[in-house]
């Protein structure tokens, strides 16, 4: 009897960050259900419960070579550049393993673009290699002109305001002076990043999760600047499953909003990452209050602690989680608003949901988030300057209870329908999935 031939396999490399290896699974969720065989290599650390909802999956280690207890004190931008300088050689380790055990199976890697190590060791195994940006595409095209500014020397006349009121060519309303590089640490650090996020070496795609009906110009820009094909096929949340939490999520959250009335909640939200000063939460919370809403709060542990003076008054109106499965909050009817730092995740899966967002972006890619959020599509206020509570009531008022709200809610549906319609049959998002597999099954042969 002919033997039944084993289905390709894919190796899916994420960055080590919630916000990353979210949208890894569920791209890895997307290809699985189109036949391909997945093996996910992941740090020690993350090897978390969650995987036993991946049943078909394979999961390999890269063994760590950064101490769990260094992660945080590096910060992010120092992280991935370490990683990056450290990892290919028990990342080659692996795949030769796999190599081993699945013979030339292998159709393809597809690594996170700050996992940029894992393209050398696809070469030299003469894998075929595919970039996944979990960011949008703006932010992309951002990476790509301040890298661009850099290696050119013109960055310097970034400080002249004239520069920074341009509008950059052929991506209105994108400012100079709105290239995502506040609140990423060094400069110099930040650029040597996306000079390596740009440098696409031999890989041979790049994978978006975003839709063309969100971000049309700046994909644009990049189907034009770049020399490889481009897939934007998301927001993948909306097809897939895929739930890799890192954290325990909190449902009693859910039983809390059951017993809230229709749109009257604010979920707040910062992420996996980001920190909030004492003094900012004590503000907000009192702005929460003097607001009159009701708000589901997610405080992580090890993070911003709430102030003992205001934590009983809060808790009259609020509920606190240390993390929450947000999907269903953001999906639940009782939910108006959306406080939230706009890490690209949170504003796709808020968007999919219809919910207008409060914005308070921490750092550069989300104050683009922001930006478009308020001010391209228009379904967000953004909060600036420094959190005092007149400033938060004003801000939860305008989005729960003044039809400015109405507004921003009528506008975040719009683009919601438009949003599923992407993935649906014939939608551009579910073509370039199409189109990614027909690609990846050429690449196999
Ligand atoms: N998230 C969650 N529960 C929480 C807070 C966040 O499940 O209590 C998820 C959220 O749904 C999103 C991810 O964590 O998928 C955060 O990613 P994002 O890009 O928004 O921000 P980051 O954490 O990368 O800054």
């Amino acid at each position: 009897m002919e033997k039944k031939a084993e289905k390709k396999r894919i190796v899916l490399v994420p960055f080590p960050l919630q916000g990353h290896i979210t949208p890894m699974m569920q791209l890895g969720q997307a290809l699985n259900l189109k036949g391909f065989s997945i093996t996910v290599a992941l740090g020690d650390s993350n090897r978390v419960s969650s995987t036993q909802h991946f049943p078909g999956f394979q999961f390999v280690t890269i063994p760590e070579t950064i101490p769990l207890s260094q992660h945080e004190a590096l910060g992010v931008v120092e992280f991935v550049v370490t990683l990056n300088k450290t990892s290919e050689t028990s990342f080659k380790d692996c795949i030769a393993h796999l190599l081993l055990q699945h013979g030339n199976d292998i159709a393809c890697i597809i690594y996170d673009e700050l996992m940029y190590f894992s393209e050398a060791t696809a070469k030299d195994l003469r894998i075929p290699r595919v970039i996944f940006t979990t960011g949008s595409a703006t932010n992309h095209v951002c990476s790509c002109i301040l890298s661009k500014l850099n290696a050119e020397k013109f960055l310097i006349d970034m400080e002249d305001p004239e520069v920074q009121n341009k509008v950059v060519e052929n991506l209105h309303p994108l400012k100079y002076k709105d290239l995502p590089t506040s609140g990423m640490g060094p400069l110099e650090r930040f650029l040597e990043i996306c000079a390596e996020v740009v440098n696409k070496r031999t890989a041979s795609a790049v994978i978006i999760n975003t839709s063309s009906c969100l971000e049309s110009s700046s994909l644009s820009w990049l189907k034009q600047e770049l020399s490889i094909p481009v897939y934007p096929l998301g927001p993948l949340h909306i097809t897939t499953s895929a739930n890799f939490s890192l954290l325990e999520e909190d449902r009693n959250c859910i039983e809390w909003l059951n017993k809230q009335k229709p749109r009257s909640v604010i979920y707040i939200s910062v992420g996996s990452i980001a920190h909030m000063e004492t003094k900012e939460v004590l503000e907000m919370a009192w702005g929460l209050y003097n607001s009159n809403q009701r708000f589901l709060w997610v405080i992580r542990p090890g993070t911003e602690s709430m102030p003992v003076e205001v934590s009983k008054i809060v808790s009259e109106r609020g509920c606190i989680v240390k993390w929450a499965p947000q999907n269903e909050v953001l999906v639940h009817p009782a939910v108006g608003g959306f406080w939230s730092h706009c890490g690209w995740n949170s504003t796709l899966e808020s968007i999919v949901e219809g919910v207008p967002m409060i914005c308070r972006p921490f750092n550069g890619e989300q104050k683009l988030n922001a930006m478009y959020i308020e001010s391209v599509w228009r379904v967000g206020v953004l909060l600036q300057g420094e959190v005092e509570r007149g400033g938060v009531e004003r801000a939860v008022k305008r989005l729960i209870v003044d039809d400015e709200g109405v507004g921003m809610r009528e506008r975040a549906l719009v683009l919601k329908e438009k949003l599923n319609a992407s993935v649906r049959s014939g939608g551009s998002s579910y073509n370039a999935l199409d189109e990614l597999v027909h690609y990846l099954e050429a690449e196999y042969r």
